[in-house]
C-alpha cells in the first residue's frame, strides 16, 4: 500500500471483502486494527480462533512497507505463508527449516519491498545479519504472536523473546502489536514491561461463550452415554464428536450410524477425497455429526453446531477451549458435553511420559493437562473457572447454566486443609528462601522423613506432620484443586508451587475453601488390596 493513500477505516474494511473475502469485523478486531494502522502499540488478549491473524495482516498491507512477524511456530510458518499466497498476499518466511538459496530468496524479495508479510523465527532476530537486513527495508508493522512466551515463568518461555525489547529501540515508528490466547494479569504486564512496550493499548477480547452450556459427566459406558445425550437434547442437530485415536473414531461413527444417527468418521488416516467430502457435507447439511480427531475443525466455521462432545480428553484447556468453541457461533444455545474418567487420566499421562520430547515439553505438557484436570474437577462454575484460567477476571459469578451450577457437586470444607498447603508454601520460601513443588510439600505434610526431606532438614519447619489426617492421593487432591481455584500457581521448569494474589485471603480465615469430593476409586482397581 501507499501512503498518500487514505488510511481510514474504509481501507481496512476494503481490504477485509477483496482480500480474505470476510463481510465484516468480528468483536474487536475493527479496534485493533483502526489502533495500528494508525501507528499505535497495541497488547491483545483473545481466544484461539478469535481472529488474531488479521489484526497485524491487514495493518501489514494498509501500512506502506512489509510486516514483520514473530513467532516461535516454526512448523506452521510454511502453511501460513502458503495459505496467504492463495489468497494473493505476498507472504515470506525465514527460519532454520530452509538452506541458505530458499532464505536468500526471501531476503531479496523483502529489500526489493516484494512482501507484505514475513514470518521470523524469534531467534533469528539476535542475529546481527537478520537486523541489519530488516535495517535496509521498510517495515509496516511488527507483530509478536504468541507474546507470552516472553513470561519468564510461564509454561512457555522462550529466551529469545526477550530479545524482542530491541524492536522499539532499534525501529522506534514502527508499531508493535504483541498478541497471545494466555495470560494472567500478571503476564500481561510482563509482556508489556518485557518487550518496552508502556505506551501500548491493551485490548482484551472476552473469552465468555454464554450460550455454550459446558458439562463433564462420570465415564462409564462412554458410546451409550453420548448416545443418550445425541437423542435426548440433540436429534438431528449437527454437531462435532472428539476421539482421540483414528480407531475409536471410526468404531464410534459405525455405533451412531448403526442406532439411527448420521454420522462420518474424520481423521488424517483417511484419503484426502474422503475426508473433503465428509467436511463438505458436515457444512452443507443440517444434522450431520462427525466424529473425528483434533484434525478436524481447522477454519471450520460453520455457524450451526450445536453440540460438541468428547469422549476423550483434551490435552490442555486451551485445546478444549477451542474445540467446544466451533459449536454455537450464531449465538443460539448448544452444549459442550464431555464424558470423564479415571482412565482418560492414566492414558494421557502414559502419553506424556511416552512422548518423543524433551523433559521439560513434558513438564509442560503435565501442566497443560493438570489444568484440564482441574476443570474435570472444580466444584465451582465451569465457566468462571474456564475464564479465569484465560486470565479473565476471577470474580466472574457463577453462571448459572453449567452442570456444576445446576447440579453443584458434593463437596468437603476444605479451609484448614488449603490453609496447611498454603502455610508450608510460605514457611518455606519466607524462613528457607526455597520453592518447591507438590511431592515435597506433601511429604513435609504427612511429616515423611524422605531421603529430600532430610537433605533440606524439612523436618525442622514447624509444619512437618501437621497433616497426617489425610491421605497422600486426597493431599494431591487438595493442591490440585488450589491450583484450579487460583489460590497457588505453578512456577517455573520445576512446577515449583507459589502462593497467588488470593492465597492471602485463606491465611488470612477471610474465605472457606470448598473442595469437591475426590471421585471413588474404580471397583476394579488391584492396588486397592491393601499391599
Ligand atoms: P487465532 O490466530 O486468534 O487463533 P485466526 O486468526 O487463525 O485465529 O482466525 C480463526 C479463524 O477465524 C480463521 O479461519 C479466520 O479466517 C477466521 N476469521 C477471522 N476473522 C474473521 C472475520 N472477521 N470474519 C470471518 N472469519 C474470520
Ligand atoms: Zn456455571
Amino acid at each position: 500500500a501507499d501512503m498518500t493513500e487514505t488510511l481510514g477505516d474504509g481501507e481496512a474494511l476494503a481490504t477485509l471483502h477483496r482480500v480474505f473475502g470476510y463481510d465484516a469485523f468480528r468483536g474487536e478486531q475493527e479496534a485493533i486494527i483502526e489502533h495500528v494502522v494508525a501507528g499505535g502499540d497495541a497488547v491483545v488478549l483473545m481466544p484461539t480462533g478469535g481472529g488474531k491473524s488479521l489484526c497485524y495482516q491487514i495493518p501489514a498491507l494498509v501500512r506502506p512497507g512489509t510486516g514483520v512477524v514473530v513467532s516461535p511456530l516454526i512448523a506452521l510458518m510454511q502453511d501460513q505463508v502458503d495459505a496467504l499466497r492463495a489468497l494473493g498476499v505476498r507472504a515470506g518466511f525465514m527460519n532454520s527449516t530452509q538452506d541458505f538459496d530458499e532464505r536468500r530468496v526471501v531476503e531479496a524479495e523483502f529489500l526489493a519491498g516484494e512482501l507484505d508479510l514475513l514470518y521470523l523465527a524469534p531467534e533469528r532476530l539476535r542475529l546481527d545479519s537478520t537486523r541489519d537486513l530488516l535495517s535496509r527495508g521498510k517495515i509496516s508493522v511488527f507483530a509478536i504472536d504468541e507474546a507470552h512466551c516472553v513470561a519468564q515463568w510461564g509454561h512457555d518461555f522462550r529466551p529469545d523473546y526477550l530479545a524482542l525489547s530491541l524492536l522499539g529501540e532499534r525501529w522506534p515508528d514502527v508499531p508493535r502489536i504483541a498478541l497471545t490466547a494466555t495470560a494472567t494479569r500478571a503476564t500481561h504486564k510482563e509482556i508489556t514491561q518485557r518487550l518496552g512496550m508502556p505506551k501500548a493499548r491493551h485490548f482484551e477480547a472476552s473469552f465468555d461463550r454464554p450460550n455454550i452450556q459446558y458439562r463433564i459427566v462420570p465415564k462409564a459406558d462412554p458410546k451409550k452415554q453420548l448416545l443418550s445425550f445425541l437423542r435426548e437434547e440433540h436429534a438431528g442437530e449437527a454437531g462435532i464428536v472428539y476421539c482421540l485415536s483414528r480407531n475409536s473414531v471410526e468404531k464410534t461413527a459405525e455405533f451412531l450410524s448403526r442406532n439411527g444417527i448420521e454420522a462420518v468418521p474424520y481423521h488424517a488416516g483417511l484419503d484426502a477425497g474422503t475426508r473433503a467430502a465428509h467436511q463438505s457435507r458436515f457444512l452443507r447439511e443440517e444434522g450431520l455429526v462427525v466424529v473425528a480427531t483434533i484434525a478436524f475443525g481447522m477454519g471450520i466455521d460453520k455457524p450451526d453446531v450445536r453440540f460438541v462432545a468428547h469422549l476423550d480428553l483434551p490435552k490442555s484447556v486451551e485445546g478444549y477451549y477451542q474445540e467446544t468453541g466451533r459449536a454455537g457461533r450464531d449465538g443460539l444455545s448448544s452444549t459442550a458435553w464431555m464424558a470423564y474418567g479415571l482412565q482418560d487420566v492414566v492414558q494421557q499421562r502414559k502419553l506424556i511420559q511416552g512422548s518423543e520430547g524433551d523433559e521439560a515439553f513434558r513438564r509442560r505438557a503435565a501442566a497443560h493437562l493438570d489444568s484440564m484436570l482441574a476443570l474435570c474437577e472444580t466444584a465451582h462454575c465451569r465457566r468462571s473457572q474456564l475464564l479465569a484460567y484465560f486470565g479473565q477476571d476471577p470474580h466472574t459469578p457463577a453462571c448459572g447454566n453449567c452442570d456444576t451450577c445446576l447440579t453443584p457437586p458434593e463437596t468437603w470444607d476444605g479451609t484448614v486443609a488449603a490453609q496447611k498447603v498454603l502455610s508450608t508454601v510460605v514457611r518455606l520460601q519466607r524462613e528457607r528462601g526455597q520453592k518447591f513443588g507438590a511431592v515435597q510439600i506433601v511429604d513435609i505434610l504427612l511429616g515423611r522423613r524422605t531421603a529430600r526431606v532430610i537433605q533440606f532438614d524439612h523436618d525442622q519447619l514447624s509444619v512437618f506432620g501437621i497433616g497426617e489426617e489425610l491421605s497422600e492421593s486426597e493431599w494431591r487432591g487438595v493442591v490440585r484443586q488450589l491450583l484450579a481455584q487460583g489460590l497457588l500457581a505453578v512456577e517455573g521448569e520445576y512446577g515449583t508451587l507459589v502462593l497467588t494474589e488470593a492465597s492471602g485471603t485463606v491465611l488470612r480465615r477471610e474465605r472457606e475453601v470448598p473442595l469437591r469430593k475426590e471421585p471413588p476409586k474404580p471397583v476394579t482397581s488391584r492396588s486397592g488390596s491393601g499391599s
